[in-house]
Order: structure tokens, then sequence, then C-alpha cells
């Protein structure tokens, strides 16, 4: 059996995207998993970023990893959940934001990865950002 997989995936630790993210992983296939608190809020985030990047890092170096998919998603507490935005609009275009914020220190602390930004609503639709 190879001990190489493409992807390397970043989601936020909270229990409820689990079932909803099943067939996502079950389409993907064998990837590596990260998981903290906020996702792309935690490669943001001066205090953990080394923690994810040295994640990502070693994923790439043991599985040759070649794309990072990170993953937020709707009421997610490290961004302060539900009650920090107006709307489900400005939910998004923050997670958005972040999300590119972290695809960008990604790309220049780890050159070379494909990155995709993905949004997983309570609903389980994901969306692409
Ligand atoms: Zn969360």
């Amino acid at each position: 059996m190879s001990h190489t997989c493409n992807y390397c995936v970043v989601t936020c630790i909270d229990f409820r995207f689990h079932p909803l993210l099943q067939s996502f992983f079950y389409e993907l296939g064998e990837c590596d998993r990260v998981a903290l608190a906020g996702a792309s809020k935690a490669i943001v985030d001066e205090d953990t970023r080394d923690v994810v990047l040295k994640q990502i890092n070693i994923s790439q170096k043991l599985h040759n990893v070649t794309s990072v998919i990170l993953v937020d998603h709707e009421d997610c507490g490290a961004y302060g959940g539900k009650k920090a935005v107006t709307s489900d609009k400005s939910e998004i275009n923050l997670h958005a934001q972040t999300l590119h914020q972290a695809r960008d220190i990604i790309q220049k602390h780890l050159p070379g990865l494909t990155i995709e930004l993905k949004f997983v609503k309570l609903n389980g639709e994901i969306i692409d950002l």
C-alpha cells in the first residue's frame, strides 16, 4: 500500500461538522487531517500559526501531499459564533477574508502547494470560497 496521499485537510475541531464532512472525506479518499479550533483562524493567529504550518510541512515530507484544503464552518466558536456577525452573508465574507489570508500565509511559508478554500454550512452544504 502506498504511503502517500494528495491532500492535507485543515478543519476546525467542532464535533458538529464531523458527520457533515463524512461524504466530503469519502469522496476525497486518503488524506491527512489537521484540526485546530477556527481552522483558517488558527493559521492567521500568530499564537497557533507555526503549529499548523509544521503539521502541513510534515504531511508534505511524509506523504508527499501537494494540496491543502482549508475548511471553515458556520457558527464557529473561534470566531464568536453566529452572534458575532449580522447576517449569513457577513459571516461568509468574514471567513472568506480569513481563509484568503491563511492561504497567503501558507503559500509564503510552504510554496508550491495547491490550496482550496471551503466553508461548510450547518445544513451540510459546502461552499468554495
Ligand atoms: Zn469551529
